[in-house]
């Protein structure tokens, strides 16, 4: 042992994860690197590697840390040594370094990537034993033939087998009556990257287009007859191939000056390369060794926004190719024949992103790393009272020692309030974070994504971002740039569309008369009906407009919208839309108008990526909290669901959409257009392009019907609701440990900036109550931010 390597461990520490792997931590950054760099957020990692021949002096383990937190072991012994006395070696090697850990004490899980491991291993007392099996390594090249035996052996000790593919699944679930599937995943916010223009790497630079790419080991996998035949067959396309040479000789390796080898590159940098290229390969060779391969170069190469053509490997054609999402082909020329596709045409790429982006959806390294901590936590490791969950999710945690322990916040629902919270207090304050939403996506309402045809749209109807806060528009401004956007809005009114909110240039239409700013002041103020005190959404009209104009605009489109007369209505909802006499026609006045460049998506991405924040989608908050026990929650999700609904349902209206392509350009001359006549059943239409500026032959709307059935998206401001949600908010002011922030958890009729707002204001004050050592805040009041002008 390095003796200058300090232990690791305190008695009172979780279990030891003790991984044994045939691949050199520094090697490539795969499958056990994401997993076990994760575990050892939560719990000391120990990586085991297969020895170095190197050390003349006699037997040594080297230990050192690795930046993700895992500490790689390495044992190097005498050069030449083998067999059973190598083996003997590492293992009194590994035992001395275990017994100053006090590992015993504490408990060890076993990990094992490779069976021949077993050797230097099966005499330790384990608390459980997974069997990760990423490749079929018995028909590897150079496998030792103890391989079969030592595997069969390690089937009959494992707990449980996990497998990195669905073709491995099927070969090892008649072997063992624990077997899950877990294929590889992929760092999509990493990869996307290369969607975007990223500088060309230097040694790639050079490289005539077009480029024809491939990352991962070149080993024997790899059909390079194939790529010496793609390379004649077209010779102005180059090859592109980035990682290590291994196994092979590369002498064998095809030589051409179409054939460009840069050699093994740092995870980082890969997507600087994918971006640089036409189409991805996987030109795997058709044999024993990649009979059983899942290659997880595939969903990094959709993640990166590139077309990809493969030979008929099972697994990418059962996930990917039948699907049509790869290219499949198993020649050279057929390879060509699909690239040419590819190159010509046939690459739309946002097309092929959206659909790369439906496929890897809900796809994460997080999601398969708690998954697999949750299916081992069912068996015997909880009966010897281990725990390889993180502190937050372990079931009968005290909550003070789940504070203490992985995860400081749980957030609730990654809209708005959630994400900036979760940003907030991960970068502002180190805090581990827990966010998690039970829809499959971030982002809440404000959700969009590129549909059927590649329109970018809105999942939950338009978002128009407006504000006059500076420092929400500051903040948002660190995770997007802005496309400038000033929304109008036209309203179908007696046959003809004029300009929403009315004003001179909707009365001039509607009443075919030359009206000055004046005129049109004096015309509404004839109107007006004096109303004292005004209360309702129909007295605010009344008071500014009258009542032909009211029944007009506002009656039947709010009696739509919201199930209720204006006059059943707090006059705060038609106030937000309210009447001008001058010629401005835009629906908003605020200072700061415009919409994220990339679409709110792409923002909420950046927000989240964080190394202190895991995400969890497709999780409800009951799911968490049966197993889960948090140092402070913050609930953005409706506050009578929080508290069972005790005191009944707090009404929110919600919404259905139809969502539609059309055939043609543009379908309307503005984004939106509404339809206040009670005689269409939908509010209004959306067209997203005007909105988002992109150029496209077909276009996109959505229709909106009011519906008092489905998701919850607006509060209903009225006074007897007002007094309904107070009781839920005294009850929130008794418990402790939870947070209520956003639209559905305080129940008000906010838009996106003024949520922001709260949202910051509320993490101001835990930072605030963090300074003044006040410990752990109990937030429970409601938010009560400034900066809320709407
Ligand atoms: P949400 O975005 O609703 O996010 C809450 C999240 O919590 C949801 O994703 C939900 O799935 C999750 N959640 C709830 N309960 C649970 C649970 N128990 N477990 C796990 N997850 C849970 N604002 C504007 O500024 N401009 C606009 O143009 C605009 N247009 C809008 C149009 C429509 C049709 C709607 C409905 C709203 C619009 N808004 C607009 C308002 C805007 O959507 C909200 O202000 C904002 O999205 C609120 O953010 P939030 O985080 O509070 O809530
Ligand atoms: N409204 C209306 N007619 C319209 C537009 C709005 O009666 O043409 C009323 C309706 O009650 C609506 C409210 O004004 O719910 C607020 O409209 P806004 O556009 O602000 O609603 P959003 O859908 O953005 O929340």
């Amino acid at each position: 042992m390095n003796p200058a390597t300090p232990p690791l461990a305190r008695a009172s520490e979780p279990p030891i994860l003790l991984c044994f792997s045939h691949l050199r931590w520094n090697f490539v950054y795969q499958r056990p690197q994401h997993l076990m760099s994760r575990f050892a957020r939560t719990h000391t990692v120990l990586y085991v590697e297969e020895p170095m021949f190197d050390s003349p002096h006699g037997p040594r383990l080297e230990a050192r840390d690795e930046p993700g937190g895992v500490r790689v072991l390495v044992p190097h012994l005498f050069p030449g040594q083998q067999g059973e006395q190598a083996e003997d070696t590492q293992r009194v090697l590994l035992d001395g370094y275990l017994a100053d850990l006090d590992a015993g004490g504490r408990g060890m899980v076993l990990w094992y990537y490779t069976p021949m491991s077993l050797a230097i291993s099966d005499h330790l007392h384990a608390g459980y034993i997974v069997y990760d099996c990423m490749d079929e390594l018995s028909a590897f090249r150079g496998a030792p033939p103890q391989m079969v035996a030592r595997e069969q052996k390690l089937l009959a000790l494992a707990d449980v087998v996990f497998t990195g593919g669905y073709s491995l699944y099927q070969a090892k679930r008649g072997l063992h009556e624990n077997v899950y599937a877990f294929p590889s995943s992929v760092d999509i916010s990493h990869f996307a990257r290369a969607r975007e223009t990223l500088p060309d790497p230097e040694d790639q630079a050079g490289i005539p287009h077009p480029r024809l790419g491939f990352h991962g080991v070149l080993d024997e996998r790899l059909d390079i007859d194939l790529l010496g035949q793609l390379a004649d067959l077209r010779p102005d396309w180059h090859l592109v191939l980035i990682g290590p040479v291994v196994k092979v000789d590369p002498a064998c390796l095809p030589r051409r000056s179409n054939i460009h080898y840069l050699g093994g590159k740092d995870y980082k940098d890969l997507p600087a390369y994918l971006a640089g290229w036409d189409v991805a390969l996987m030109p795997f060779a058709r044999n024993e060794s990649t009979r059983f391969i899942s290659p997880t170069k595939t969903p990094e190469y959709l993640a990166g926004g590139r077309a990809v053509v493969s030979t008929p490997i099972a697994d990418v054609v059962r996930s990917y190719g039948d699907c049509g999402m790869v290219r499949i082909a198993d020649t050279a020329e057929a390879f060509a024949h699909a690239i040419d596709a590819e190159l010509s045409g046939g690459a739309d790429r946002a097309a092929l992103c959206r659909r790369a982006d439906a496929i890897l959806a809900g796809m994460s390294w997080d999601g398969i790393w708690l998954r697999m901590a949750e299916v081992m936590s069912k068996g015997r490791l909880a009966m010897e009272g281990l725990s390889i969950l993180p502190g937050a999710l372990r079931p009968g945690m005290s909550r003070r020692a789940a504070a203490n322990d992985d995860y400081d916040y749980l957030v609730v629902g990654a809209g708005f309030a959630g994400s900036v919270l979760a940003e907030r207090l991960a970068a502002g304050m180190n805090k581990r974070v827990l966010l998690i939403d039970r829809r499959p996506h971030i982002g809440g309402n404000a959700y969009d994504h590129r549909d059927e045809a590649g329109i970018l749209v809105h999942e939950y109807g338009p978002h128009i971002f407006h504000t006059n806060s500076a420092r929400v528009m500051d903040y948002l401004s660190r995770f997007t740039e802005w496309r400038p956007y000033e929304h109008r809005v036209l309203a179908h009114v007696d046959g003809k569309l004029v300009p929403m909110p009315i004003n001179l240039t909707t009365l001039r239409m509607l009443f075919d008369r030359d009206f000055t700013p004046g005129q049109a002041g004096e015309f509404l103020a004839a109107r007006a009906e004096a109303i004292d005190p005004v209360r309702t959404s129909e007295d605010v009209v009344l008071s500014t407009v009258g009542r032909e104009l009211y029944e007009k605009f506002f009656r039947g489109y709010t009696r739509k919208q919201w199930g209720l007369d204006p006059s059943q209505l707090d006059k705060s909802v038609a106030a937000r839309v309210p009447a001008r006499s001058s010629l401005d026609d835009r629906y908003f006045t605020d200072e700061f108008q415009c919409m994220p460049l990339h679409g709110y998506t792409r923002m909420f991405e950046k927000m989240l990526d964080h190394p202190n924040i895991t995400v969890l989608t497709g999780k409800s908050y009951d799911e968490i909290r049966h197993v889960a026990s948090f140092g402070h929650t913050i609930y953005c999700g409706p506050i009578d669901e929080f508290f069972g609904h005790c005191y009944g349902n707090l009404p929110y209206r919600s919404l259905q959409f139809r969502h539609v392509t059309l055939d043609r350009a543009r379908f309307q001359p503005v984004a939106v257009v509404n339809y206040p006549s009670e005689d269409v059943p939908y509010t209004r239409i959306t067209e997203y392009k005007h909105l988002t500026g992109q150029v496209h032959e077909k276009t996109s709307v959505t229709y909106e019907f009011p519906s008092a059935e489905g998701d919850p998206y607006y509060p209903v401001p009225r006074p007897e609701n007002m007094r309904l949600f107070r009781r839920y908010q005294e009850l929130a002011d008794k418990i402790s440990g939870v947070t209520f922030v956003g639209r559905l958890a305080t129940y008000r009729y906010y838009n996106m900036d003024q949520v922001v707002a709260q949202a910051l204001a509320v993490y101001e004050r835990i930072a605030a109550a963090e300074r003044t050592n006040a410990g752990p805040p109990d937030l429970d009041r409601l938010a009560a931010p400034e900066a809320l002008k709407p």
